[in-house]
């Protein structure tokens, strides 16, 4: 018998089971109030879209009506435009990958092209290895499929090999279908760490033995601060490794346009994945990147991201050495985001409307596990306010953390009185601060 909705929605029993994983998160709500000017939001992770000249793609946007007008309105390929893939073939150069045109699949953002593979590859109860931490928004795509995400542990130099081979060891004894590999080797979300040179050949060495795919997800990799870091791991493998890539970070997410590259006939099963669900990717942003990468110098423009990205990076260091100095955090050589370890009795989910209300704003760790863990961490992202502002936030957030450990201590002190009334749990530490 099928359930007969309730008063606030009256489909609740006709969804699917998979969208049981698309729960929205409890700090979701305290989001909107963080996006109010006056809070200094490290949380998200949006691009400092206004480092790229609006009158750069102003002319691309210009020359591409003029020249290719009705090309750019209509339909396209499923597989994306050639001329866009073999700019993208260019991009991926810039980190050891080499790849034909037609090994390239457009899509619309690298997220959609993380939901075509998790389509493709797993039914529901597969295993999808994943690091400890992951990306937020790929952990609800193997969710919405109804995967069994196992986390395997990471360290500052990335995934820890021995850990990756003790975990698929216990799924096989266990007798579980492991589909593949999650990983962001290159100045990961949510952690800013980076995977080894050794490590990528051990790891891949690893997932070969096991007939398990890699799925490398690579936003950030051009985006370095220091020395570039290592190759991608789909430089080394071509056969075993399913790379994303995307536009949004080295030019702009409003484009919406990422990309695949993809064993051949996993690629072939992408475009029809692909058609399935857009019938093509948008001819319109396409065509405008396409010509911004034939006339536009990219490579300077990445250029001075990496310039505006390292000035927060080191802004936010500075602070956190400053204002929080008996916190621990990762040290990123590129990307977004620094990873925040508390003390550990304190607890990062309950602490944000405190921040909020401090006029701070981060992401609670536990939004990258899927089982459970990370509260006693948090991520930092310094993409978007200027040092100024990432100066004020950590100032705010020290504050915050500082009250949260003044209380615990009070509390710890008043400890006592709990035998004296023992009906009275009002002196009680919350159980997720202990
Ligand atoms: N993967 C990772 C690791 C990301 O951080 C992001 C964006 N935050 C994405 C994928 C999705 O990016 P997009 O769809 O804009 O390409």
């Amino acid at each position: 018998m099928t359930n007969q909705g309730n008063n606030l929605d009256q489909w609740y029993g006709h969804y699917a089971d998979r969208t049981a994983g698309l729960a929205a998160s409890e700090v979701r709500a305290l989001f909107a109030v963080a996006s109010r000017p006056e809070v200094v939001s490290l949380a998200g992770g949006m691009p400092f879209v206004s480092a790229l000249p609006q009158d750069l793609i102003a002319g691309a946007f210009e020359r591409t009506m003029r020249d290719s007008g009705p090309t750019a309105l209509q339909y396209g390929s499923g597989q994306g435009m050639p001329a866009l893939r073999e700019h993208i073939l260019d991009v991926m150069a810039l980190e050891g990958i080499r790849g034909g045109v037609d090994d390239v699949v457009v899509t619309t953002g690298s997220q959609h092209a993380l939901e075509l593979v998790t389509k493709l590859f797993v039914n529901p109860g597969d295993v999808v290895l994943a690091e400890a931490p992951s990306y937020v928004t790929a952990l609800t795509v193997f969710k919405s499929f109804q995967a069994q995400v196992s986390h395997v542990a990471i360290d500052e130099f990335g995934l820890i090999p021995e850990a990756l081979e003790e975990r698929i060891a216990a799924l096989k004894a266990d007798g579980r279908t492991i589909k593949f590999l999650y990983t962001v080797p290159t100045f990961g979300n949510p952690s800013g760490v980076t995977l080894t040179w050794e490590r990528r050949l051990r790891v891949l060495e690893i997932c070969r033995a096991n007939n398990i795919l890699v799925l490398e997800d690579n936003p950030y990799g051009l985006l370095y601060f220091d020395a570039p870091p290592p190759q991608a791991m789909r430089s080394i493998e071509t056969d075993g490794v399913i790379y994303l890539g995307t536009f949004s970070k080295t030019l702009a997410p409003g484009f919406r346009l990422g990309w695949v590259l993809a064993p051949h006939a996993i690629r072939e099963k992408l475009i029809l994945a692909n058609e399935a669900a857009v019938l093509s990717p948008s001819s319109f942003t396409q065509s405008i990147v396409s010509e911004y990468l034939s006339s536009v110098d990219w490579k300077a423009q990445i250029d001075v991201f990496r310039g505006v990205y390292r000035e927060r990076r080191d802004a936010m260091l500075a602070a956190l050495d400053d204002y929080l100095p008996d916190l621990s955090w990762t040290h990123p050589n590129g990307g977004f985001y620094v990873w925040v370890t508390l003390p550990e009795n304190l607890d990062s989910k309950s602490m944000l409307p405190r921040a909020v209300k401090e006029l701070v704003a981060y992401t609670p760790g536990t939004a990258f596990f899927a089982d459970g863990n990370g509260r006693t961490n948090l991520r930092l992202s310094f993409c978007y306010p200027t040092p100024e502002f990432i100066r004020e936030g950590i100032r705010r957030l020290s504050t915050v953390v500082n009250g949260e450990l003044e209380l615990l201590t009070t509390f710890s002190q008043t400890a006592p009185l709990r035998t004296v009334r023992p009906n009275e749990n009002i002196i009680s530490p919350p159980a997720n601060l202990g």
